[in-house]
This record gives structure tokens, C-alpha cells and sequence, in this order.
């Protein structure tokens, strides 16, 4: 692990993942809002498995908004919104909550409980491997002792936070 800046994190790997899509699909854009808290303090996390995370969150929010653009087209204006936060909770423990949220089709609930399985996808075959979300789970849960958590609404939009602990 090593001191890292999750808000420089975060810019690169979303802009990596935007930029990723759009050179497979030229009709595609999508507005990226990030809302970073420019007090953040670095954390101990192991940046390149953090990052790993942070860019499948980011292809899976960009794929989303693509998908719902492709299917209503013209009037929708797909956005992905990237908030860091420093927070402290009752016990005065302290804690970096990243939000990754998209405005795309959302997660039906009978996806939803499947997402964190191996190998579980509703991408075709060759768009995904079904890994990314176990992987994150993994990776922010076991390496990380933090949380990783999904608020949806079908039609409307996923939001995925990651709370990693700050120790000191
Ligand atoms: P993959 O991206 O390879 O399909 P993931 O583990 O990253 O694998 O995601 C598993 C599934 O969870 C996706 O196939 C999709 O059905 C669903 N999912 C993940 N993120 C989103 C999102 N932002 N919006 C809608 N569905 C999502
Ligand atoms: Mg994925």
C-alpha cells in the first residue's frame, strides 16, 4: 500500500475509461461531473488494484449511459458523476467515500442480486467477463477492510459508493 490521491485517481481513470469508449464508438459523449473534495487527505491503499476497481466502475456506468442512449436517443444526455468525500462517522472514525454514478438503464432486481458472482454478465459475449464487480468486491472488502454498495433505480440510474477506512 501507499499514500495515494484518490481525487488524482479517480480524474485519470475516468478519463482513461471515457476516452476508451468513445474510440470504440464515435457517436459517443456523455458528461463527466466530478465533484471532488479538494481537502481529501491521500490514504494507504494499494493504487493499482484501487484503480482497477475505479475503471471497471467507471466502463460499466460509461457502457450503461451508452446503452440508454442507443435505445432513446436524441433528447437523452448521459452524464457519470464522480464525488470523493472525507467523512466521519459517530465513533469519530474517519473515512474516504468515492461515488460513482451514472444516469443509465439502471439494475433490475433480479440483476442486481447477481452482480457481485464471478462471471456474472448481461453484457454479450466479448463486451464483458462478468469479473469486475467480484473483483472490486474483493479488492475494497478483504484488501482494503472498506465497503462497497449499490443503489439503483431501474430506468433511472446506478450509483456505487466505495468506503475505505483512513487510518491514520
Ligand atoms: P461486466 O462488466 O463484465 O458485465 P461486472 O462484474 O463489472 O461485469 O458487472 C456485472 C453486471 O452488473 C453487468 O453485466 C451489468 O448487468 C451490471 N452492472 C454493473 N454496473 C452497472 C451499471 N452502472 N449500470 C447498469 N448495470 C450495471
Ligand atoms: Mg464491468
Amino acid at each position: 500500500k501507499e499514500m495515494t490521491d484518490i481525487n488524482a485517481l479517480a480524474d485519470e481513470y475516468v478519463r482513461l475509461s471515457y476516452h476508451g469508449l468513445r474510440a470504440k464508438d464515435k457517436s459517443f459523449n456523455a458528461t463527466i461531473d466530478t465533484q471532488f473534495d479538494t481537502a481529501l487527505p491521500s490514504i494507504e491503499v494499494v493504487p493499482q488494484d484501487l484503480g482497477r476497481v475505479l475503471l471497471n466502475l467507471f466502463n460499466n456506468a460509461f457502457y450503461s449511459v451508452n446503452e440508454k442512449r442507443k435505445h432513446i436517443g436524441g433528447s437523452f444526455m448521459p452524464r457519470v458523476t464522480v464525488i470523493t468525500e472525507h467523512i466521519v462517522d459517530d465513533a469519530q472514525e474517519a473515512s474516504i467515500k468515492i461515488t460513482v454514478a451514472d444516469n443509465g438503464l439502471g439494475i433490475p432486481s433480479a440483476v442486481l442480486e447477481k452482480i457481485y458472482q464471478p462471471f456474472f454478465t448481461t453484457k454479450p459475449t466479448g463486451q464483458g467477463t462478468g469479473l469486475g464487480l467480484s473483483m472490486s468486491y474483493d479488492i475494497i472488502t478483504k484488501m482494503h477492510g472498506g465497503e462497497l454498495k449499490v443503489e439503483t433505480i431501474e430506468g433511472e440510474y446506478a450509483k456505487f459508493i466505495i468506503i475505505i477506512p483512513d487510518k491514520q
